[in-house]
């Protein structure tokens, strides 16, 4: 039975007992939130993950996406990255690979780590047509499916699907044009099939079918974002919009036959339009989990765009987004490698965090860091700190005199002269 219907019905699950713990928050609090959709919990018949709640009333989750491309393709490399996304911290791994064995890949990349892994069966499905055929236009509809029940079977958790792109998305995106065309692979790989074909994108015509398969093999249907904008300049246009409400529709649809659903968000946007994009989706989707992909704020920082994008999720997760996907300083340049993972995943945790002090009001790790900070007891500050070994790295490498302040201040360490000559402490 599937984790919704175990809700309706309202049995309390283990992964439910599970995320309610990791989470502080009670069982029932959870059972609900899945029984009306607020809340996911990707699991697999196929695999034991570390389950993770995702929604309403939860921490902000942060996925890492990693993957092979046409241009590298290195196991042992993407092998390391799921485990280093893992030690750093991300909650969940898309494993997005575009070059090599997709089947082997993504097979060796589950087995190293316990997270829930994300895939995008519409890569596998247009890469082998045009390994096949020689194009992306000649993807045959049937294949899509075939792929989308072979990479649940391997143990996928959830799967990012493009049933918002259909013939009204496609003439709205004609009609009102881009500076940035389109920046999602799997939009412009099914643009293109539908805009050569003349034909309806098969994962909105056959949304049912699709329903089934994700039900069998109970795997959580993440609405994607195909028409996200590739450049601040053509955010929330009626071509995203469009694609929105249809994922909003959508999603009620895939709900009410017992599967889990995320709802996708953009993607490049200015900082005056995250507020907008977060209550649209939230109002227009029933309060389902909003998952957005960085966003990133401005299009002028190449190297630099994980800042950018925690810039652009801390606050879209303080609006209310569930989910954040992280940006390495490789996005826009190059395949991340496993430096860039460690990068991306800390500077999104960072991000998550912010946004969770505003939006679930959690800030005893700020005021423990507070009191250490004023105490200057600096284990204790490692101890707090995001990235442990990186803060006491900084600290080592420059040693003060004084052992207790730091390099910074040296000799006139303002909290030490606060700690000899007053008492003001709470
Ligand atoms: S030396 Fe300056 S920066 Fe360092 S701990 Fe003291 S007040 Fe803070």
């Amino acid at each position: 039975m599937s984790l919704i219907n175990e809700a309706k019905k309202g049995s309390i699950t283990e992964v439910m007992k599970q995320v309610a713990k990791d989470e502080g928050v009670e069982p029932e609090f959870v059972r609900r939130g899945v029984e009306s959709g607020r809340i996911v919990i990707p699991i697999s018949p196929y695999r034991e993950t570390r389950a993770v709640g995702i929604g309403k009333g939860l921490r902000t989750k942060v996925n890492a996406s990693i993957g092979t491309s046409s241009d590298i393709v290195d196991i042992n490399i993407e092998i390391e990255k799921a485990k280093m996304a893992e030690a750093t911290g991300a909650d969940t791994l898309m494993e997005l690979s575009t070059g090599g064995d997709f089947y082997d890949i993504r097979k060796k990349v589950i087995a190293a780590t316990s997270l829930s892994v994300g895939s995008v069966p519409l890569y596998q499905a247009f890469i082998e047509a045009i390994r096949k055929h020689g194009a992306v236009v000649d993807m045959e509809e049937d294949e899509l499916f075939k792929i989308t029940a072979e990479q649940a079977k391997l143990g996928t958790n959830f799967m990012a699907i493009h049933t918002g792109i259909n013939q009204i998305t496609v003439e709205r995106l004609k009609a009102q044009g881009r500076f940035g065309g389109l920046c999602s692979r799997g939009g412009a790989f099914m643009t293109a099939w539908m805009m050569h074909n003349e034909k309806e994108n098969p994962l909105y015509s056959e949304f049912d079918y699709l329903l089934e398969i994700m039900k069998e093999h109970e795997v959580t249907l993440s609405m994607g974002n195909g028409m996200r904008a590739g450049a601040v300049h053509d955010s929330t246009d009626r071509a995203q919009i469009q694609e929105l409400i249809i994922n909003s529709e959508l999603s009620d649809k895939a709900h009410a036959a017992g599967v889990q659903t995320i709802v996708e968000g953009p993607g490049h946007i200015p900082i005056d339009e995250i507020e907008t994009n977060v209550m649209l989706m939230k109002r227009m989707s029933g309060e389902k989990p909003f998952y957005m992909l960085g966003p990133l704020v401005t299009d002028i920082a190449p190297g630099y765009d994980h800042i950018v994008a925690a810039i652009g999720a801390s606050l879209s997760s303080a609006y209310g987004a569930d989910f954040i996907c992280y940006v390495t300083p490789a996005e826009h340049l190059a395949l991340p490698n496993v430096e860039d993972v460690r990068q991306g995943v800390i500077t999104a945790r960072i991000a998550a965090h912010i946004g969770d002090m505003i939006k679930n009001g959690s800030r005893q790790q700020d005021l423990e860091m507070g009191r250490a900070r004023r105490d200057l007891q600096w284990d204790k500050m490692y101890e707090l700190a995001i990235d442990p070994a990186h803060a006491k790295a900084i600290r080592d490498s420059r040693s003060p005199g004084d052992k207790e302040a730091c390099t910074m201040c040296g000799d006139y360490c303002a909290l030490k002269i606060v700690k000899q000559n007053f008492d003001f402490a709470r």
